[in-house]
């Protein structure tokens, strides 16, 4: 622990003193600052500590494109492969004017925490594009994927990098990039990416896995608090994906769903939602906006709301010191990516929050995406029930060994489960040793 290259930081990427708010919300400042109470915890051997701290790829594409009007138009795209020791790297591309390397960085360092702590043979990675998806036409958007797949199809492969679909990229997007590398390949390769569409080698049960596994960990959460899910009060921040399969597999379960929000709107209806009905309205309509069997509420009550249970499944930086004291939930399950700041972290663990972190909360969906690859290179697909229960397995384990972990090293359940993931890839370094 007095070892000077693990106490001993780099300066950061944000001056602290500079904009305090700002450094809050650096994403790698984030992922870093648990990752350094990690390793001291583990007593982490200084050059695998500096190993573990930096990426082990970092690839910056120019994606040009003729756009429809026949100008052309070049965007940056970047590719992270943070850590391959355990397997190929694994994580999503994202299409969004507010992508940044650093933001890429954090989110390949998430993936690889995440793969290790769910124990699938996969490494961390994370793409993305700067651009806006919402001004492109259809058209547009595949030149710009597949441009964007050849710039990075060195690094590409079953065997060496794995992408899948993340914000504002969806089966679509993955089938366009699935057949781009196996134009290159001259033969198809359907594990190069999952979240495929089922038709062309997808996984049953992919696109419910994140929100199906978010309430296996909430269940055994509530467990571990004498409650069940059957009763429990429910907040879902972000109705997307993973926000409303969360809510629809929870009320099935008898959860009462007293508040959800989009970007749209907040709604509170503390008797519960009819969550097919919102999920209905939401479809046809694409916003939770103007639902009407519901009190409006701020974006900021929904996460303070009088609840049991909050599920932040929209965005980062969402739980700050500034409104962590007043959250009432008595869990918190991360069904996004990065929702509490490290701040925020510590005010929580002071009221007695329990925090289901985000890289064992919404690691349903990577778990099935290691079933997709799985079930592709086996070129054998299994049923639906088959998925669930194996994910239901998996992420039930994980719960237990986080629980464990928190328990032996006196530490909060984030920190614990950095430390069985770190542990998890310094325990491959080491058997691998280093090459040089
Ligand atoms: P999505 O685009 O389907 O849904 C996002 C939802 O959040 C939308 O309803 C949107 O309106 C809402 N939203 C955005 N900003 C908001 C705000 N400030 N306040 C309230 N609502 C807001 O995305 P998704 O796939 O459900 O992903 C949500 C989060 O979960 C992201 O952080 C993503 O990285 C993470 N995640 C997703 C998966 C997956 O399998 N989809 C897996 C792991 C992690």
């Amino acid at each position: 622990m007095s070892d000077p290259a693990i106490t001993s930081k780099p300066a950061p990427l944000i001056r602290p003193d500079k904009d305090t708010f700002l450094a809050e919300e650096n994403p790698f400042e984030a992922m870093m600052e648990r990752f350094d109470h990690a390793a001291k915890v583990l007593n982490l051997d200084p050059g695998l500590y500096k190993v573990l701290r930096n990426p082990e790829k970092q690839i910056i594409v120019s994606v040009p494109i003729v756009r429809d009007s026949g100008e052309v138009e070049v965007y940056i795209g970047y590719r992270v492969l943070y850590n391959t020791s355990r397997g190929p790297a694994k994580g999503g591309i994202r299409f969004d004017l507010n992508v940044t390397l650093e933001e890429v960085k954090a989110l390949a360092a998430w993936m690889t925490w995440k793969c290790a702590l769910v124990n699938i043979p996969f490494g961390g990675a994370k793409g993305g594009v700067v651009c806006d998806p919402a001004a492109l036409s259809m058209a547009e958007l595949e030149r710009i994927t597949r441009r964007y797949t050849s710039g990075i199809i060195d690094t590409l492969g079953p065997d060496s990098d794995v992408p899948a679909p993340d914000v504002n990229t969806n089966e679509r997007v993955m089938a366009w990039i699935m057949d781009t590398y196996s134009m290159h390949k001259r033969h198809t390769v359907t594990a190069v990416v999952t979240g495929k569409p089922v038709e062309m080698g997808g996984s049953l049960g992919r696109r419910e896995a994140t929100g199906r596994g978010c309430m296996f960990v909430t269940r055994e959460a509530l467990t571990k608090l004498g409650m069940a899910l059957k009763g429990a009060r429910i907040a879902v921040q972000g109705f997307g994906n993973v926000g409303s399969v969360a809510a629809d597999l929870m009320a099935k379960e008898g959860a009462t769903i007293v508040a959800v929000s989009d970007k749209s709107a907040g709604l509170h209806n503390p008797k519960g939602f009819d969550v097919p009905d919102l999920i209905k309205w939401v479809r046809e309509r694409r916003q939770l906006a103007g639902y009407p069997k519901a009190e409006a509420i701020s974006h900021e009550q929904l996460l303070t709301v009088d609840c049991d249970v909050l599920i932040p499944a929209a965005t980062e930086n969402v739980i700050t010191r500034k409104n962590a004291p007043q959250i009432k939930a008595k869990i918190i399950c991360e069904g996004a990516n990065g929702p509490t700041t490290a701040a925020a972290d510590k005010v929580l663990e002071d009221k007695g929050v329990f925090v289901i972190p985000d890289i064992l909360a919404n690691a349903g969906g990577v778990t099935v995406s290691y079933f997709e690859w799985v079930q592709d290179r086996g070129g054998y697909f299994w049923d639906e029930e088959t998925v669930n229960r194996r994910l239901e397995s998996i992420m039930v384990r994980s719960f237990n060994e986080v629980a464990a972990a928190t328990e032996k090293f006196k530490v909060n359940t984030r920190i614990a489960s950095y430390i069985v993931a770190v542990d998890r890839v310094a325990a491959m370094h080491r058997l691998r040793g280093m090459y040089a």
